[in-house]
């Protein structure tokens, strides 16, 4: 299955060799290898009915559920080029997006967790809006043209968090993708017996990376479309999940589950493996999880446009885990210069959607600049050290402190801001946004900040959760950049 070219192919000789074996468990619905390629084939029809051909861009925003798992395996089987995007972006995250990618069709779940998404699409003027959460478009499979043969055609557009300037439109190919897929199932030893779990976001590329992990072992994922532990405790237990994961704060989420139970209960009994990244991770979290969830952790570094870089494997010592982001797999090629990290490699991406950022992004060579500083140590682990630019990561979501300074700037009120990440237990960091005020305005408080903010149409995640004014923002001699560690050091310790 390894050689399979294209996901479409994946999923099709998937099907052929374990038709009945189960892949997608959801409430009460079960979905088959051979159920999901079947209505995949219908849904695809269904699409091309609508104008959708090999090459067209359709977007999509939806949550994770087995219609999306759906309308994804139909645009491959189309050879359509889908763009995910996630559901927390608002007007001005998609609107960006769509414009970017020049999306024909977008679909939605209409209205979803209370935010309309219909009428978001029609403020931004989106083209060929359609729904696809619990209904998708259906035909007769017997108008669909041959699936696409080639795996190294553009057929993805994921979008970055933006962290540095607005989200960039990253491409991916089918090879690219199942390239990562593979490596990632490989370094967790993943096999047929397992029971998996999707609890983030599918339009995270991880989405499509663990989808081929399931093509390439056949085993079934149980998906959460809300995502909140205490609810999904009983599913994980009904289903038998063998392994979960996430971002750091999934694993601490976890941890405060199992320390409500008695000693020796555990809190999934079929549970042998949590693995995740994404962001940092305390090496003390690493010792914490293993101790008392009784699993292993395993932690890696992926990027939208490279998904698996490193991953730490089962085998590796326990010291290992703990303080590094594990090895590159077999392809990954990794190089550090001045101290940054650079890759080339199948996983990665076939660059950026605007041209203007390949030229820097990529060096004579052809590695990729990741913007991110580390080492590799002896035994050849990689020891992430901090990044080039500046992001919070809030419950595993990246933000762009930038993205939120620039609207912060549009306020009468603000002369100067600084948006800074600070340690937060439950959400892994908090927003917080510094501003020094113009003389003689009324100092700003939260509600009005976040109303601000929320009015220009950001999204809430990246609201911020505590707003500080100062007299002046502390800046360095030489070029007056905002000195951001010495606020976080001031305001890092507690919530007011
Ligand atoms: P943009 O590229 O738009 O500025 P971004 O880099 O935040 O945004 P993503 O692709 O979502 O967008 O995030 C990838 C980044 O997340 C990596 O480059 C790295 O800085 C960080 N990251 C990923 N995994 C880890 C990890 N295990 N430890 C620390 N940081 C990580
Ligand atoms: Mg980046």
């Amino acid at each position: 299955l390894g050689a399979a070219r294209t996901l479409w192919e994946l999923i099709d000789r998937r099907a052929a060799l374990t038709p009945d074996r189960r892949i997608l468990l959801q409430d009460d619905r079960v979905l088959t290898f051979g159920g999901l390629r079947d209505a995949a084939e219908r849904t695809a029809a269904g699409l091309y009915g609508m104008g959708v051909r090999p090459g067209t861009v359709v977007a999509w925003q939806l949550p994770t559920t087995v219609e999306t798992v759906i309308l994804t395996a139909a645009l491959a089987r189309i050879g359509a080029v889908q763009s995910p995007v996630i559901p927390f972006y608002r007007d001005r995250e998609v609107g960006f997006a769509l414009r970017a990618c020049a999306a024909e069709y977008f679909a939605v779940p209409g209205e979803w967790r209370g935010f309309d998404h219909r009428a978001m699409a029609e403020r931004i003027g989106a083209h060929g809006v359609f729904d696809a959460y619990g209904t998708l478009p259906q035909g007769d499979p017997a108008v669909l043209p041959p699936p696409p043969a080639d795996g190294t055609a553009v057929r993805w557009i994921y979008w970055t968090s933006g962290t540095t300037s607005d989200p960039k439109g990253v491409r991916h190919t089918d090879r690219s993708l199942i390239a990562a897929g593979a490596c990632l199932a490989h370094a967790l030893r993943l096999t047929p017996d397992d029971v998996g779990s999707i609890a983030f976001p599918f339009a995270h590329i991880g989405g499509a990376d663990y989808l081929v992990m399931l093509m390439l072992y056949g085993f079934p994922a149980v998906l959460f479309e809300k995502f909140a532990l205490p609810d999904a405790l009983p599913e994980y237990r009904r289903h038998g999940v063998t392994t979960a994961g996430g971002s750091t704060a999934f694993y601490s989420m976890f941890l405060a589950e199992q320390r409500k139970l008695p000693p020796g209960e555990r809190l999934i009994p079929t549970l042998r493996l949590l693995a995740g990244g994404g962001a940092p991770k305390p090496p003390e979290l690493y010792h914490a999880v293993v101790r008392e969830l009784g699993c292993a952790l395993t932690h890696g570094y992926g990027m939208t446009e490279v998904p698996m870089i490193t991953m730490g494997s089962p085998d590796d010592s326990p010291d290992d885990l703990a303080t590094t982001e594990g090895r590159p797999p077999e392809g990954m090629e990794i190089r550090i210069v001045d101290g940054e990290v650079r890759l080339r490699g199948e996983a990665v991406c076939r660059g950026y959607l605007d041209p203007a950022h390949n030229a820097e992004a990529f060096d004579d060579e052809g590695f990729l600049r990741t913007g991110d500083l580390g080492h590799l140590t002896p035994s050849g682990h990689l020891v992430l050290t901090g990044r080039r630019k500046d992001v919070i990561i809030r419950k595993g979501e990246n933000i762009s402190a930038k993205e939120i300074e620039d609207l912060l700037h549009t306020h009468p009120a603000i002369a100067d801001a600084a948006v800074i990440g600070l340690p937060d237990e439950d959400r892994g960091e908090r927003v917080c946004a510094v501003l020094e005020q113009r003389p003689g305005t009324e100092p700003l408080l939260l509600p009005e900040v976040a109303a601000f903010l929320a009015d220009l149409g950001l999204a809430p995640y990246k609201i911020p959760e505590q707003v500080e004014v100062v007299a002046g923002l502390p800046r360095n001699e030489t070029l007056r950049k905002v000195l951001k560690y010495k606020l976080r050091e001031r305001f890092g310790q507690d919530l007011p």
